[in-house]
């Protein structure tokens, strides 16, 4: 019996937290939280725009999870706007050449040799590693020993023009039948002409199948403007992102795919050479959702929800308009806090209440829910119809429970008017209750 009460107290609160209204307030929450986690606004406001239309459509029906049905829209819309299908690396040139580009520290040296390391393995090429980043000390030193790390040929000519290295490179690839070039380019901490002017005659030597753009996961903003710039003069193929291993927000993803329309190809998750995995859009929305991004803000749209419904009531109890609905909205909040046993014993002076009462109060809750739920909104807004036997009776057959128990919901609700009108005459006359009386 406990739990079927249980189930059903939980149907009926899901049912009474996805009225239109909610689903507006838990769209709005939706959006601050994807701002806050950094998304671009435009993105932000596509992704809640696309929510809604489906959302108030009809999409949900209120009733039986209705949250599940909320989470699976979010999921839904997040894979759209991260582009639907797998985008894998093209491989019909012989040889395959990708030209990493990015920012200083983005991740291209890391993500070079992961790249060699996936194709080798998954496509069984025999790939060449192409050092041109001659400006940071060390640069090359860094390829070289991952290449070595991982049995990968490392090719490279010091500091010298690296436009001259890449023409070389493919000279040696040729020779030692190296049917994928992965080439290592230079990054700065800006976008700047010289720099752009060299990745574009790379491109032009080497005649890249793939010119992948490496970005950091845990870029804000500007990251969009980056791409656009590197995007119009490279021409790229598509976009790696790195570091979605640590706490990045994944935020990026999001902004990058919808706002750029480019193609996102892998993804970056740690340090070791074989982390870099294809890019699934509904795999990352699942982990969107389930590393805790969407479900905490689903989580947190739903407490503020709470907290406003708790805040209208109150409102609406000082202005002595209190209703059904309005106790049925407390029940529900009473109900999500836990057991009325904890509640009271946060409560000073409660302590003397018996286990046997609170037991009492836990399955009056229950059963005055789900006889309210059996209500209409306009019964619960005014509660004198249920004086009509006709209305009576549908409500005690709808819930299942009985004519007793009907009647002391109304007594109950009827003498917690009466005290909310009290405490709201003697609030008014600034004779305040002591609460802790
Ligand atoms: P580059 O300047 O673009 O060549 O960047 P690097 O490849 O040198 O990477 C910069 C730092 O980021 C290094 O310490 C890498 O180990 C680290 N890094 C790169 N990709 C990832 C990743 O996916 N996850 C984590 N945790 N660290 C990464
Ligand atoms: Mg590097």
């Amino acid at each position: 019996f406990a739990k079927r009460m249980k189930r059903s107290i939980e149907k009926n609160m899901q049912k009474s937290t996805m009225t239109e209204e909610n689903i507006r307030e838990a769209l709005k929450e939706i959006r601050l939280t994807l701002l806050e986690a950094d998304v671009n606004v435009e993105v932000a406001k596509e992704l809640t725009q696309r929510i809604k239309e489906k959302a108030l459509g009809g999409y949900i029906n209120e009733g039986v999870n209705a949250q599940q049905q909320m989470v699976k829209l979010v999921h839904d819309e997040l894979v759209t706007i991260l582009g639907e299908s797998l985008s894998p690396i093209d491989l019909t040139k012989k040889p395959t050449t990708i030209l990493l580009v990015g920012l200083q520290g983005s991740g291209k040296t890391t993500t070079a040799n992961k790249l060699a390391n996936l194709l080798k393995k998954k496509e069984k090429k025999k790939p060449l590693l192409v050092g041109l980043d001659i400006y940071r000390p060390g640069a090359i030193d860094q390829l070289k020993e991952l290449g070595a790390a991982s049995g990968i040929p490392v090719f490279e000519q010091g500091t010298q023009d690296p436009r001259k290295t890449a023409k070389q490179a493919l000279a040696f690839a040729e020779k030692n039948g190296h049917d994928l070039i992965i080439f290592d380019t230079a990054g700065r901490l800006q976008i700047d002409k010289p720099l752009m002017e060299e990745l574009n005659d790379l491109r032009k030597i080497t005649s890249p199948s793939e010119t992948l753009l490496v970005v950091d996961g845990m870029s804000g903003q500007e990251i969009i403007n980056v791409t656009n710039e590197f995007n119009k003069l490279l021409k790229l193929t598509g976009v790696i992102i790195t570091k979605l291993d640590g706490d990045a927000r994944g935020g990026a993803t999001l902004s990058i795919r919808y706002l750029t329309n480019l193609p996102i190809k892998f993804i970056g998750e740690g340090e070791g050479p074989k982390a870099l995995a294809a890019f699934y859009p509904k795999r990352m929305a699942d982990r969107l959702l389930g590393m805790g991004d969407i479900a905490t803000l689903y989580e947190r749209a739903m407490e503020n929800i709470d907290e406003r419904s708790i805040q209208k009531t109150m409102t609406r109890m000082f202005m002595g308009q209190y209703d059904m609905e309005d106790l049925r909205n407390q029940m529900a909040q009473m109900a999500k806090m836990g057991s009325i046993g904890g509640l009271l014993k946060m409560i000073p002076g409660a302590n003397k209440i018996s286990e046997q009462q609170i037991a009492d109060g836990q399955r009056k809750l229950a059963i005055f829910t789900i006889l309210m739920d059996s209500m209409t909104l306009k019964e619960r807004r005014d509660p004198r119809l249920l004086k009509a036997l006709t209305r009576k009776q549908r409500i005690i057959k709808g819930s299942g429970r009985s004519e007793k128990e009907f009647n002391e919901l109304i007594t109950s609700f009827e003498k917690g008017k009466k005290q909310v009108i009290e405490m709201t005459k003697s609030v008014k006359s600034g004779r305040l209750p002591n609460l802790n009386a």
